[in-house]
């Protein structure tokens, strides 16, 4: 593969395939590798997220994954053989998304989904290609790939490389960065199995117990998806039906029956990550900058988020139209979320291990009760899901991220996730389907159209303007926004705010827009087709 391109993706699970996803909606030229030469069967991440169907709906492929995944299941938490708490999450109750569920699909599942869409676009992951080397160069990144398949090296040079080579990440070595954390003590059973017991086969169930915690999710109609929490190692080996056997009557003491075992794995949990994901021109994403306890289903997630939030980044900046210090948001924006994530799941996950028998007593007393108290209650069921559906996940303001109402204000909006509407034009987010930057006008702010005028021409191919009047069938949008009058909103393609400001006039914008785009010349008539988005 001696060939210069733009940019190399490095790993093929869930976030270097929708970084090329992403990057495939320009002319960008991108590779995609995978060490493997085939996608991986066993399924690890079930849980797909509202904000990542958000992203497939932008792709054009949330049809795709509805049809193929499971609505929510209904959550049980069991102490002692008792079911303690049994809720129904089929709608979350949450109105600022299209999709207010949380839908249970295999990873394999949903990698062969985003492979396909590569696929129908002309685009094939490149298997049994491992990185092997790299080095920064003053023009980009220069290194080697191991091609297994004719076991022999090859140099390769491209522009920028993005690391979403999972936990282990070889480019992580390469650029030298620590991965900051700790493993836990725990041990963890994984066990795929056919399982007939007394509980329900189609909840995830959360069963408490001494040894600390068992989850229970339904894989398929027959197959249970198992992970318990077990005492220290005993050996490196795959475990056995009889030891997963023992490990289940640690939690429950009802007569059950394990066949059919599909996959058995031990592992070991850790919480890390990167203090930076951007070294030079190249970057980290997904599990090579983040790792957790899969505590709230988010580290597939996280990384489909890392990989939308980089990429129209790298285009603007490949097409020569915006500045390289964009990129630098990129690790100003994600770190933190990761190290919140991290924060919050090893909280929850040292709550629900802690072996301690008092801590134990006082666990399966609160949680359940806990857990009710949030639920019953609509409001604080809407924070909580908030917060795991990765909803409520905002930016602070860089300087690419402005609002000209003060931060802290309810009107200050820059930097947080664009609410989903119906309009009278039908469903925003399908309007804002694609690429693109989107200008939401509210209340005509630019009253002769002028300013407009020159934004459509100067930026066309870049943006994607909408007009919303007040009236009947836009009173939901209008109040999703908080409109008293003119505004506008620029959402950028990742789906968050970039630039709001209230009142008449689209000088803030234009100033804004010219930020962004600082490389097109304000005097240019009409972009060339290679810069359109
Ligand atoms: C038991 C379990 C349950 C989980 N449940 C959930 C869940 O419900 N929801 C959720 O969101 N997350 C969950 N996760 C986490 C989720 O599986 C990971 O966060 C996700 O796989 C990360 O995706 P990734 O693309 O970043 O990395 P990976 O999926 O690890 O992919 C990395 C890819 O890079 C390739 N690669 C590695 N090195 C090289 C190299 N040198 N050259 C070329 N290719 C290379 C690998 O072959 C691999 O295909 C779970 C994890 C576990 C272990």
């Amino acid at each position: 593969m001696n060939q210069n391109f733009d940019v190399l993706i490095v790993g093929a699970g869930p976030t270097g395939l929708m970084m090329a996803c992403q990057l495939l909606r320009s002319n960008v030229k991108f590779r995609i590798i995978d060490k493997n030469s085939s996608p991986a069967h066993e399924s690890r991440a079930l849980v797909i997220h509202p904000k990542s169907m958000e992203l497939f709906q932008n792709l054009g492929i949330s049809e795709v994954f509805q049809k193929a995944a499971k609505r929510s299941i209904g959550v049980q938490v069991v102490v002692h053989d008792k079911v303690k708490v049994d809720l129904d999450f089929r709608n979350i109750g949450i109105e600022t998304t299209p999709f207010p569920s949380i839908y249970f699909l295999s990873q394999a599942e949903t990698e062969r989904i985003l492979t396909e869409h590569l696929e129908k676009h002309g685009v094939a992951v490149e298997r049994g290609i491992e990185l092997a080397s790299f080095q920064q160069t003053s023009e980009g990144i220069a290194g080697q790939v191991f091609e297994s398949a004719h076991l022999e090296y090859s140099d390769f040079r491209c522009h920028f490389l993005v690391g979403c080579d999972g936990a282990h990440s070889k480019v992580r070595h390469i650029l030298g960065l620590p991965f900051e954390g700790a493993p836990y003590e725990q041990e963890f059973l994984l066990a795929d199995l056919e399982l007939k017991w007394p509980f329900a086969h189609d909840k995830l169930s959360l069963f408490l117990g001494s040894k600390g915690i068992m989850a229970h999710f339904p894989l398929t109609d027959q197959i249970s998806r198992l992970i318990i929490s077990a005492n220290k190692r005993k050996s490196e080996e795959q475990p056995t039906l009889p030891e997963i056997q023992d490990a289940i009557q640690d939690f429950v003491s009802v007569p059950f029956q394990v066949s059919n075992p599909v996959w058995l794995s031990r592992f070991h949990l850790h919480h890390r990550i990167v203090p930076t994901y951007q070294k030079g021109h190249a970057f980290l994403a997904g599990d090579a900058a983040h790792i957790h306890s899969p505590v709230g289903g988010q580290g597939m997630n996280t990384g489909l988020q890392d990989a939308a939030n980089l990429a129209w980044k790298l285009i603007l900046v490949l097409k020569g139209i915006a500045p390289e210090s964009l990129l630098e948001t990129y690790s100003q924006e994600r770190e933190p979320v990761g190290r919140k994530l991290i924060h919050t799941t090893d909280r929850m996950f040292t709550a629900v291990t802690n072996s301690h028998p008092w801590i134990i007593h006082l666990r399966d007393w609160f949680f359940p009760q806990a857990m009710k108290m949030i639920l019953s209650s609509a409001q604080a069921r809407k924070r909580a899901f908030h917060f795991v559906s990765q909803l409520a996940i905002h930016y602070h303001e860089n300087m690419f991220i402005k609002d000209t109402e003060n931060s802290g204000s309810d009107h200050h909006w820059a930097g947080k996730r664009a609410p989903f509407a119906e309009t009278a034009q039908g469903s925003l987010f399908e309007l804002m389907k694609g690429a693109k930057f989107q200008i939401l006008l509210f209340n005509n702010p630019d009253g002769n159209g002028s300013e407009l005028q020159d934004i459509g021409l100067l930026y066309r191919g870049l943006v994607q303007i909408h007009s919303f009047q007040e009236n009947n069938q836009n009173a939901e949008l209008f109040k999703r926004y908080s409109i008293q009058g003119p505004a506008v909103f620029l959402v950028r393609p990742d789906g968050y705010i970039a630039f709001h400001s209230k009142g008449p006039g689209l000088s803030k914008l234009k100033e804004f827009l010219q930020n962004i785009f600082s490389f097109i010349p304000q005097h240019v008539q009409m972009l060339p087709d290679e810069i359109v988005l």
